[in-house]
């Protein structure tokens, strides 16, 4: 399971943090950094930084940071090892097959991606060279796949067996263990496996990051007596809640249109991809969850729902617009003809239809009014009221109190309602919103981590502004700039556990050879990792605290920036010596006892401290 250190740096080398992270965070260009939405935490300006200098990131808002392998591993919840096969893979480097006895130590997760994988390649294979596979085959080709698109997908077929899959895996001498926690086959009490998909055309989940988690498989025989859809149950590899179908394939084309679409089924998102509309999503498999919005969040704020024309298509609309606004994206709803799915409109009308109807997509509250409207209760004062507040309860969910108020003025003038009289409406529905959240110990673990992630706990105060100068000139100029500080300061002047942790790691590397972004993989503590990783993205943020010594020293110049932080630090030491003279001062004055010395002690580290300043000034 190890992977040698060489191959570990030419990984690195090869995966740009910037290209890296861009995959899954929309970046813009700001002076010398990348900043971007945060992917850790929920918020709406960026203070997500990205250095391509020092091949780091840093958020501001929430404190993580770290090098690719950081991000790789914090953002797919993985091992180091599994972050750096991921980063392998995209850099198309080969990383050595695992030996059997580092296979025994394989993470339990590596093992059920693995048989996702087989499994997968099986499926693939029975479609193509199995007479029953033709029948999925045929499935396919009517809705219109083309080769390439069944191959993009990963599309496939279990054969209609109770074993096809659980004898392979015996026959190969895999572990049917990892099969069986993969939700791919199944025990029966007398301990023989058996497959789960058993004649089905089948549908590979990815995850964002490519690997197969789990299927979707789709009935073919009228004789299968389970429903038209099966998937995979949940496993460590697969919430279902947390998973986008689609998502791997469509990453790209999202950031590049700058908005999601989101459909149901795996059927309509592929037919979707192939007329030309990549920037698609499914929820398949479940209904739409704010762990999937906060998903497609990472790759764009804004998400065009294309739902069946039936009433189930509508409440489930209904449904996703709320979802939707409530994770702080903008949302805009295609409204199909009777009695179509995206699948069945793309099939009879083209792409070139499909992105007229996406550039017509309506408002949230157009496609309410228009719910109203077909239900007959526009006609009615009473079915005005309805539609109304039930619009205004959808504006509730929205957190940008600014957007808010511009959505209820649009209500007001199209329903010709008092502007005031909407927002009492939605001032009284926020009351009872908060007084429920506040009264509710039971509320639901999903919105419990929804706060957390909306108020993340307070972080620890960082190190004073002279410390962290100090040590980000040490990582950056290392055994020149460490002599030179050490031959004025002692360990003593670092005053913050954080900076004495720091320095402690970088005082006990044995010489200059060492790179910055390497001794990040050494930190164990996430604490001090990330602030390890600030001070090394974040050159330009840290030092707001120049203000003290008066004018700004120059950038560019480290030694400047040294003895400026030095001279910082040993005025904050005399303060502290001024401050504890004082005390004894006042200790001994109420005691009756004489002064004088500490007095005299007081004038002279005063003095000293105002030598320190001239020093400067001169
Ligand atoms: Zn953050």
């Amino acid at each position: 399971m190890r992977i040698p250190d060489s191959i570990i740096d030419e990984i690195r080398s090869a995966s740009d943090i910037v290209d890296v992270i861009a995959q899954y965070v929309p970046l813009k260009k700001r002076g010398k950094n990348y900043t971007g939405l945060c992917p850790f935490h929920q918020e709406k300006t960026p203070s997500f930084s990205v250095s391509a200098d020092k091949q780091m990131f840093y958020c501001f808002g929430c404190g993580k940071g770290g090098n690719v392998y950081t991000f790789v591993m914090e953002h797919d919840k993985v091992s180091f090892v599994e972050a750096a096969r991921t980063l392998a893979k995209r850099a198309g480097i080969a990383v050595p097959e695992d030996s059997p006895e580092d296979n025994a130590q394989a993470t339990e997760n590596e093992k059920l991606y693995t048989a996702c994988r087989i499994a997968a390649e099986q499926f693939a294979r029975n479609l193509l060279d199995s007479v029953e596979g033709k029948l999925a085959l045929e499935y396919f080709r009517h809705r219109g796949f083309s080769q390439e698109t069944i191959a993009r997908f990963g599309l496939g077929y279990s054969l209609n067996a109770w074993d096809g899959l659980a004898r392979y895996v015996e026959r190969s001498k895999l572990d049917p263990g990892s099969f069986e926690r993969a939700g791919l086959i199944m025990k029966r009490e007398d301990g023989s496996a058996y497959d789960r998909f058993r004649g089905r055309a089948m549908f590979p989940i990815f995850s964002p990051s490519g690997r197969i988690v789990a299927f979707g498989a789709r009935k073919m025989r009228d004789d299968d007596p389970l429903g038209k859809y099966i998937n995979s149950p949940e496993t460590p590899i697969y919430d279902k809640s947390r998973n986008l179908y689609g998502l791997f394939q469509a990453r790209e084309a999202i950031r590049a249109q700058e908005f999601a679409i989101l459909v149901e089924g795996y059927a309509d998102l592929i037919s979707v991809y192939q007329s030309g509309s990549e920037n698609v999503v499914a929820s398949s498999g479940t209904a739409l969850t704010e762990e999937q919005i906060r998903l497609v969040g990472r790759y764009t704020r804004a998400v065009t729902l294309v739902y069946d024309a039936d009433s189930a298509g509508s409440k489930a609309t209904l449904r996703g617009v709320d979802l939707v606004i409530e994770g702080g994206l903008d949302v805009r709803v295609v409204q199909l003809p009777a009695e179509e799915d995206p699948d069945s409109f793309v099939r009879k009308q083209g792409g070139t239809e499909f992105k007229k109807l996406l550039e017509g997509a309506v408002s949230f509250i157009d496609f309410k009014a228009s719910f109203f409207r077909d239900q007959g209760l526009l006609a009615t004062p009473e079915g005005k009221t309805k539609a109304v507040r039930s619009i205004v309860e959808t504006l509730a969910r929205m957190k940008d109190e600014l957007k808010r108020t511009f959505f209820l003025k649009s209500v007001a003038e199209k329903y010709d309602i008092y502007e005031s009289v909407l927002f009492r409406e939605l001032e009284r529905i926020l009351g009872k919103e908060s007084a429920r959240t506040r009264f509710e110990p039971g509320r639901d673990q999903a919105s419990a981590a929804k706060a957390d992630v909306a108020n993340p706990p307070p972080r620890s105060p960082l190190p004073p502004a002279a410390e962290q100068d100090l040590l980000r000139v040490m990582l950056e100029h290392k055994g020149e700039a460490i002599s030179f500080i050490f031959s004025n300061l002692t360990i003593e002047h670092f005053t913050h556990p954080l900076s004495r942790a720091a320095l402690a790691i970088i005082l006990a590397q044995p010489d200059d050879s060492w790179d910055p972004t390497v001794l990040l993989d050494r930190v164990e503590d996430p604490g001090l990792k990330s602030y390890l990783a600030g001070l090394l993205t974040a050159r330009y943020e840290i030092s707001k605290n120049w203000a003290v010594m008066g004018s700004e020293p120059d950038e560019a110049d480290p030694k400047k920036i040294a003895e400026d932080a030095i001279l910082r630090l040993k005025i904050q030491e005399l303060d502290r010596k001024i401050d504890e003279m004082y005390r004894r001062l006042k200790a001994a004055e109420a005691h009756g006892e004489s002064v004088a010395l500490y007095q005299q002690e007081v004038v002279s580290l005063q003095k000293e401290k105002l030598a320190l300043h001239g020093k400067k000034l001169s």
